[in-house]
């Protein structure tokens, strides 16, 4: 039997970041970039004033004090967007608002709160320093300096920072396509007639579900009965993907036939029993490039293996440069026993006690069939083997698997 690390390690390996394409900036929203973007502007363009009040000479409000403050004419206006302003004059003020040019000859803006105004003139009580409240041009980002590396991710900040660079359509890498394999004989599709001992075929929706949040786009074939050939051709059109993605019948039972079906495609694959609850088979092979991955058909296993094995090479696939889970130590809100024989991902909630402390709440019900204990996942929990309880002192690693957009 494989770890969970060992099974991850090996499938990862099939995985690489898919080639790029250029999309309009908003088509990128959460890409990943595919080659390195520079500014191409100083940012702020120009020098500017961060405040509403008057622009000056700092050296003019050299001696100012309440005692004896400095008054000066106040001469032109620079506003944003407006018309520029002439130089100011030596010994004079001139009126300015966020975002304006500072006029030659000044360096620096004085709040419009620390000045007294009457008619034309304005009166400081307090020198200033050379700089105060004028953004410079170039502080913040110079022309030519690296903005955002190649990998890094287009969330909406990235977008209003190449945005600002006129950078308008950008290379990001391609989403990968997965194609889903629902099998089963037993399988019905919503408003389907029920037969006896027929199950919805709720894998398809859970598998499209997760696809599409890992950022991928997902293919959804109709489900397969557990026969050979019509797995055989499924699978065959389902090759037309950057991935694929089988769910039920990869175990060794007499109606499990994926593994002929893959064998009469020449595609070997090594079905592993992972040390894990759920989900104990996985198999799993690539066909020209294309990873094929064989999930448990239980909806608890099929989609915690997905979120386990899947996932990560799809964020791979995306350009991601973090492609796994977040991990986290947690603490259990209830004792409870260990499982027995194989170590269990647990799935809970997450909430932070007084201390600051993540206390997980683990679902009632945590057989491999119990659908109910899908709702309100934030953590996968590894729950170690054993005979002992599970104290609530003891820190446990958990898995972040909520997305932070969500
Ligand atoms: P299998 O892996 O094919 O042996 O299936 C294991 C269990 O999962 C069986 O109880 C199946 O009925 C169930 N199952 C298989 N495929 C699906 C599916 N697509 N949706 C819901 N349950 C499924
Ligand atoms: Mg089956």
């Amino acid at each position: 039997m494989k770890s969970i690390a060992e099974a991850q390690r090996e499938i990862h390996a099939a995985f690489a970041a898919l080639a790029s394409e250029r999309l309009p900036l908003l088509d990128a929203l959460d890409r990943f970039l595919a080659a390195d973007y520079v500014a191409r502007h100083d940012s702020p363009p120009f020098d500017a004033s961060a405040m509403d009040g008057y622009a000056v000479a700092a050296a003019t409000l050299a001696t100012a004090s309440r005692d004896a403050p400095v008054e000066l004419v106040v001469q032109g206006e620079s506003r944003a967007g407006g018309p520029p302003p002439p130089a100011l004059a030596a010994g004079t003020a001139m009126r300015i608002f966020t975002g304006a040019l500072v006029p030659e000859g000044a360096d620096a803006v004085v709040l419009q709160e620390n000045t007294e105004r009457s008619a034309q003139r304005v009166s400081f009580d307090e020198s200033v320093r050379s700089g105060a409240n004028v953004r410079r041009r170039g502080e913040d980002l110079r022309s030519g300096q690296l903005v955002l590396p190649r990998g890094a991710r287009v969330g909406s900040g990235e977008i209003a920072l190449l945005a600002s660079q006129e950078i308008g359509n950008v290379l990001v890498h391609r989403r990968p396509r997965v194609a889903i394999l629902c099998t089963g004989d037993e399988l019905r599709e919503i408003g389907e007639p029920a037969r006896p001992g027929s199950i919805i075929n709720s894998n398809a929706y859970a598998l499209w579900a997760q696809v599409r949040q890992a950022g991928a786009e997902p293919w959804l074939l109709p489900a397969v009965p557990d026969e050979r050939e019509r797995m055989r051709d499924a699978i065959a059109e389902a090759l037309s993907a950057d991935v694929v993605v089988i769910s039920g019948g990869v175990s060794v039972g007499d109606y499990d036939v994926v593994h002929r079906a893959l064998a009469d495609l020449d595609i070997a694959l090594a079905l592993w029993k992972v040390r894990m609850k759920p989900g104990k088979p996985l198999s799993f092979g690539v066909k020209n490039g294309v990873p094929v991955l064989g999930l448990p058909g239980n909806p608890v296993s099929a989609w915690v293996t997905f979120e386990l094995f899947a996932r990560p090479g799809l964020r791979t696939m995306l350009g991601d440069a973090r492609p796994w889970r977040r991990r986290m130590s947690v603490r259990l809100e209830k004792v409870i026993d260990k499982p027995r024989g194989r170590p269990e991902m647990a799935r809970g909630s997450l909430r932070y006690d007084e201390q600051g402390q993540a206390v997980v709440q683990l679902r009632e019900r945590q057989g491999s069939g119990a659908l109910s204990s899908l709702a309100n996942v934030d953590v996968l929990v590894l729950l170690p083997e054993g005979h002992e309880p599970l104290g609530l002192e003891t820190p446990l690693e958990a898995w972040l698997v909520r997305d932070i957009t969500d």
